[in-house]
């Protein structure tokens, strides 16, 4: 199953959803993730969200950074990068401190609540299963994922949002992203890679520390640009190979438990 023995995903292509919210731990992670399946089901009229769980105060490597700054430049690119995509959704930022994500019971609650008012058909996120993943928020916004949809969904589960309007809400799909087994695929067309990209490159704060790390700088700023455009692609494009050709974004799909 695992797309390294280069076997074909179980699944392709969901049904369009009307709706699907993308669950990040950090401004600019659903984009690296899953930027070209939100641009296709935004193309096709889905509206698509954006939770972002941390502020992403860390996201730089100047230790004379003025992290407020940050902080506010970050969710500026996130609302930037959500309207290259088409999303008309809505962008919440919860606010959690970047490193310091837990799956705790306060934290699960506000993603609970952020399920019951937004609603959506699909939810997007990491795969807290993942092995060998580093970066601990990535693990935590994946478990506060799946624990506050079981939450979100009966009304035994904080019942003071029950009390003061909120109705109980059930995800018909979840695709966990960077999957540490992958399941299904969404194919996407060129378009959709190069929205991809393009929402990718409002993250400007982030080219130093993510985007272009480890890309040979070469000559110009524009030359490393295009080598960040490049791998992009070729991403896109080698998990398209594993799966039937073109472009492809992986994922782990849950549904019988939902
Ligand atoms: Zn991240």
């Amino acid at each position: 199953m695992r797309s390294t023995h280069g076997a074909p995903a179980e699944s392709s292509n969901l049904p369009t959803p009307a709706s699907a919210l993308v669950i990040a731990a950090h401004p600019d992670d659903a984009e690296f993730q899953c930027g070209a399946t939100l641009a296709k089901w935004a193309r096709l009229g889905t509206k698509i969200h954006h939770l972002v769980l941390t502020d992403g105060s860390k996201g730089t490597w100047n230790p004379e950074a003025d992290q407020g700054a940050l902080v506010a430049r970050r969710q500026q690119e996130q609302r930037s990068a959500s309207e290259v995509l088409g999303g008309r959704g809505r962008v919440v930022f919860l606010g959690e401190v970047d490193g310091d994500l837990h799956a705790d019971d306060p934290t699960t609650k506000a993603v609970c609540r952020a399920l019951r008012e937004i609603r959506p058909e699909v939810i997007l996120a990491h795969d807290p299963w993942k092995r060998y993943r580093l970066h601990p928020d990535h693990s935590a916004a994946g478990e506060l994922t799946v624990n506050a949809i079981v939450a979100a969904r009966d009304p035994f589960f904080n019942p003071d949002q029950i009390q003061e309007g909120l109705e109980t809400h059930r995800v018909a799909s979840l695709l966990l992203f960077e999957p540490d087994e992958v399941n299904h695929v969404e194919s996407v067309s060129e378009t959709d890679v190069d929205l991809r990209v393009a929402a990718l490159e409002t993250h400007t704060s982030q080219f130093e520390t993510t985007h272009f790390h480890k890309l040979d700088p070469g000559g110009s700023a524009e030359s490393v640009l295009e080598e960040f455009r490049r791998q992009q692609r070729s991403v896109l494009a080698a998990a398209g190979d594993l799966h039937g050709g073109g472009f492809a974004e992986e994922y782990h799909l849950i549904q019988d438990q939902l």
